[in-house]
């Protein structure tokens, strides 16, 4: 798919940010991704008809998951599969399992999907999936089972042409392999295009399981560049130690950053000289937790938000950056590597305070794009190389981010408000263009 223009002039006057009407106060991941969609729709002047249209997922569907425990006891799990908007190809999106799913957390995340694939101009819709379910308290073989049943209840919403999965919080390769195997038995032959973050033996890309991670240090390099600081000059902070998280405080490492605080849902550790992260990852896999590592000082996931750093990076999970917690930010950018950390009152309050956010429909979209390179393989059975497809990656982030900021110094709209309105914009015009049928 090729890009649509953005807009010269918006079709009514651009407002900067400062003037963007306030938005009622967001207490749920669906309430932040409203707001944040009001905002972009009041500068692109579209009117209640065509907000709705974006507003409003496409498809949903609602499923029992019952579970045959190890024990012989069955219990019964809720499952959610949303497809948000498919207009601008087959929607894509991550399955999360963890234990507060819910249908409107599933419809912001799908709704961010949409964004974040027409901001990165992909030929994809936006989608999401998950499971109501703690995956620390099951087996293996549990998992494996639940992920069986929930892939086969959503069955005819999926497949390599209509919506494509990926692994989200509480899910890695290995769900997706079942997801792919369990679909694949159903359909008779093997179609490994149906999900991506595979297993490299399973037509898996090279770069995918980094992907995520990678493409934020891109945009904070981006961010940084604008602002005439070197990468490797900058401290960072990274809330959340997991496969967004952990991969994303080694590369800042690697690229000469200091990493000198990270957390995740048991607690932090900090140590002013920069952690030692080969040291880090042994401790890690060896306890499950950054908790007890002896690099460094323990600290509370507040006092992580709180740091004087460079750079903050919340990669754990939605809202962390609320109108309180975002008031004691000290970082001068915020990169959101999770989807929905930062609230919108958390939004205003850091615009306030002069912190420049990255917002997450960009800064974590490396992972859906190394998605795309992983279904576009899939479907021409032809592997890519790792360096090309770093190099493909680094390409589409920062061009991305090139279109973000050029736009927001045009408009004199915040980051998050340029990417929203670039997203949401396409999107439309995709619909324009289509027409409404019948
Ligand atoms: P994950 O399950 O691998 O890791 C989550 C991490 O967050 C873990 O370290 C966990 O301990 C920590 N955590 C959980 N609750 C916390 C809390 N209340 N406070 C502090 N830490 C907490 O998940 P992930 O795949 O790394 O995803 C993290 C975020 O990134 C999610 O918002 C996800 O939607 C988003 N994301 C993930 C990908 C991807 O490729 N995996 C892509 C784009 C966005």
């Amino acid at each position: 798919m090729t890009s649509t223009p953005l807009p010269d002039t918006p079709a009514a006057p651009a407002a900067p940010a400062s003037t963007i009407e306030p938005a009622p106060r967001a207490s749920s991941p669906l309430d932040t991704a409203h707001s944040q969609l009001a905002s972009a729709v009041s500068v692109l002047g579209y009117d209640e008809g065509q907000h709705q249209m974006l507003a409003t997922p496409r498809r949903e569907i609602h499923v029992a998951v019952p579970l045959r425990r190890d024990d012989g006891e069955t219990v019964l799990f809720h499952g959610f599969r949303v497809q948000h908007n498919i207009t601008r190809g087959p929607g894509k999106g991550g399955l999360r399992y963890a234990p507060g799913v819910d249908i409107d957390e599933v419809r912001a995340l799908a709704m961010w999907m949409t964004w974040k694939c027409a901001i990165v101009d992909l030929p994809y819709g936006g989608a999401k999936g998950g499971v109501a379910i703690d995956p620390r308290d099951y087996s293996t073989a549990e998992l494996e089972r639940v992920t069986r049943r929930y892939t086969s209840e959503i069955m005819p919403m999926i497949g390599p042409d209509t919506d494509i999965m990926a692994p989200d919080m509480g899910t890695d390769e290995h769900t997706m392999a079942w997801v792919m195997d369990t679909y694949s038995v159903n359909r008779g032959y093997t179609i490994p295009a149906v999900v991506t973050g595979k297993p490299l033996a399973l037509g898996g890309s090279r770069g995918r399981g980094t992907a995520t991670s990678a493409g934020i240090v891109h945009v904070t390099a981006a961010a940084l560049r604008e602002a005439g600081v070197p990468l490797s000059d900058v401290t960072v902070a990274v809330q959340g130690f997991g496969k967004v998280g952990s991969h994303a405080a080694a590369i800042f490492a690697s690229r000469g950053a200091t990493v000198v605080a990270v957390s995740d849902q048991y607690g932090g550790v900090r140590n002013d000289a920069g952690l030692a992260m080969d040291r880090l990852y042994s401790h890690v896999a060896a306890t499950g937790s950054v908790v007890g590592f002896d690099g460094g000082d323990p600290l509370s996931n507040d006092e992580l938000l709180a740091l004087d750093v460079d750079v903050l990076v919340p990669a754990a999970v939605e809202g962390v950056l609320d109108g309180t917690t975002a008031a004691t930010v000290r970082a001068r950018w915020v990169v959101e590597g999770a989807n929905g950390p930062t609230t919108t009152d958390g939004d205003r309050v850091l615009a306030a305070q002069g912190v420049t956010v990255v917002p997450d429909v960009l800064a974590n979209a490396g992972g859906v794009v190394v998605s795309y390179f992983e279904w576009v393989q899939a479907n021409q059975t032809y592997w890519w190389s790792e360096p090309e497809i770093a190099d493909r990656l680094e390409h589409r982030m920062t061009s991305a981010f090139g279109d973000v900021s050029t736009l927001a110094t045009r408009e004199g709209l915040s980051l998050r408000d340029a990417a929203l309105v670039i997203g949401v914009q396409r999107t439309a015009e995709a619909h324009r263009i289509r027409g409404l049928y019948p």
